[in-house]
């Protein structure tokens, strides 16, 4: 199974490369410049090296990354992910696409969820790529904190979709990444909830001067 990273250069893709890797997967990092994701597949690389895993991620244009793989995760900024989504369309066709993404802006020192009409990023991802079996995964994630290799996980993910053997296999995959627990969070209506939750997560880590609080159903 090969999974795609779709802007996977930035902070969430870098950390999902290794750890997916060091995880057993084959990882691709897609970027609008394909030497960019060599560079940081070879960055990522390195530390599955380190960590002694099996150090092969590639580095690939977008378009290239999401047409040889069988699930692409799209770790791009909300205001720029609709509009790569239409490009990739007929790449991602009938293949699962997964949604960690999350629509808030900054207003008066605090994060607010802008969703858009859809009623969620996902909602809205859903109707571009009807074709598509779209997952709701790692939205709660902190990056940062995720691509530090000195952090040690014990987090949970909340995983939704309306297609229950698409929602099943991402499930698998976020399990087998150490550190990861998936929690299944039902349809993808749900997803607005989910979203919803990580600007209160950032709100509540200033407000209580946490270092990024992420998220543990005890
Ligand atoms: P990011 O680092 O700001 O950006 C990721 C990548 O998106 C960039 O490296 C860039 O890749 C690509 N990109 C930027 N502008 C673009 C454009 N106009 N068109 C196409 N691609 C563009 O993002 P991130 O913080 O990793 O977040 C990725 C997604 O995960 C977002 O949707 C976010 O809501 C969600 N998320 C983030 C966090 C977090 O803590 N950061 C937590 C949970 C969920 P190239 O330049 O290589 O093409």
């Amino acid at each position: 199974m090969i999974i795609s990273l779709i802007g996977g250069t930035g902070d969430l893709g870098r950390g999902l490369a290794f750890r997916l890797k060091l995880a057993g997967y084959n990882v691709v990092i897609g970027s609008r410049m394909k030497e960019k994701a060599e560079a940081i597949a070879e960055k990522c690389n390195d530390i599955v090296r380190k960590l002694g895993g099996d150090a092969n991620i590639a580095g690939l244009s977008n378009e290239n990354a999401a047409e040889i793989s069988d699930i692409s995760i799209l770790t791009i900024p909300w205001k720029h992910v609709f509009e790569t989504a239409e490009k990739l369309r007929d790449k991602l066709r009938n293949k699962i696409v997964v949604s960690p993404v999350v629509p808030m802006k900054l207003r008066e020192g605090r994060y607010e969820y802008t969703p858009p009409e859809e009623g969620s990023a996902a909602l809205k991802l859903a109707k571009i790529l009807n074709e598509s079996r779209i997952v709701v995964a790692f939205n709660n994630i902190p990056a940062k904190r995720f691509a530090d290799t000195n952090e040690i996980l014990d987090w949970d993910v909340i995983v939704c979709s309306d297609d229950d053997h698409a929602k099943k296999t991402v499930m698998e995959i976020v399990s087998n990444i150490k550190g990861l627990r998936a929690l299944d969070g039902g349809s993808l209506k749900n997803s607005a909830i989910v979203e919803a939750l990580t600007p209160l997560l950032i709100n509540i880590s200033r407000k209580n001067s946490l270092n990024d609080a992420c998220i543990k159903f005890v």
